[in-house]
């Protein structure tokens, strides 16, 4: 893929090419990025379903939704989205694996900005209780029919009413599942069709999974 790319980002300094070449390239480099963003999705869900980045530390989850929302900035206000924040003051440390926690914000997030038309709302909230941490990513974009809600975390499935030129490979949230599944969390959703969607992720703290492991 990366050899493909290359030639294909030579091609207007060999010689000049007209604008619809362009566009031909344009669509060429647009496809091979959907490939092996595809790929990458089916490769990082093989290894976290094999199990080979168990390894957990101590993670400021607060740090990790300011990161991961800062990296999506751009694509929020280029949406005109409206962004509520709604974190406690002081979110405890828990137990988990650092960059898949980033991951499972970023698919969570992400599709949230992706799903939502412009101008719409999305709601980050944090709720910590005695044992756990609940998080829940609320939009009001275009909501997930009854029928397919109990699928949308399988593998490749997407939902019937994606929006046309909504693309996607229907891996997000199976790789999002994985995720929560090795942090002994859970995760849903609740949806209205046309009223929009809040998914609901819930994660043991620091204490309660050691409680498990001992
Ligand atoms: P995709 O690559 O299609 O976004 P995901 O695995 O991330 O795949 O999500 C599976 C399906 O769940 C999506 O295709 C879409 O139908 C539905 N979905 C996920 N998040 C949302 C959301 N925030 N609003 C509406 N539908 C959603």
């Amino acid at each position: 893929m990366t050899a493909i790319l290359g030639y294909v980002d030579l091609l207007d300094r060999v010689g000049p090419v007209n604008d619809q070449q362009r566009e031909f390239i344009h669509r060429v480099q647009v496809s091979v990025e959907s490939i092996t963003a595809l790929v990458n999705d089916l490769l990082e869900l093989g290894r976290i379903e094999a199990g080979f980045d168990g390894q957990k530390e101590v993670v400021p989850l607060e740090g990790i939704i300011r990161y991961s929302l800062e990296t999506m900035n751009g694509q929020i206000s280029d949406k005109h989205l409206n962004l509520h924040l709604n974190l406690p003051a002081d979110i405890p440390q828990m137990r988990g694996n650092p960059i898949r926690l980033r991951q499972m914000l970023d698919n969570l997030i992400g599709n949230a900005i992706k799903y939502t038309p412009e101008d719409g709302d999305i709601t980050i909230e944090v709720e910590v209780q005695s044992e756990q941490i609940i998080l829940r990513i609320t939009d009001n974009g275009p909501g997930i029919p009854p029928s397919d809600q109990p699928h949308i975390f399988e593998k490749f499935y997407r939902a019937s009413n994606v929006p046309k030129g909504v693309g996607g490979s229907g891996l997000g949230l199976a790789i999002v599942k994985s995720i929560i599944d090795s942090h002994h969390g859970r995760i849903w959703v609740e949806s209205l069709l046309g009223k929009g969607s809040t998914f609901t992720i819930v994660l043991p703290l620091y204490q309660q999974e050691i409680a498990k492991i001992n």
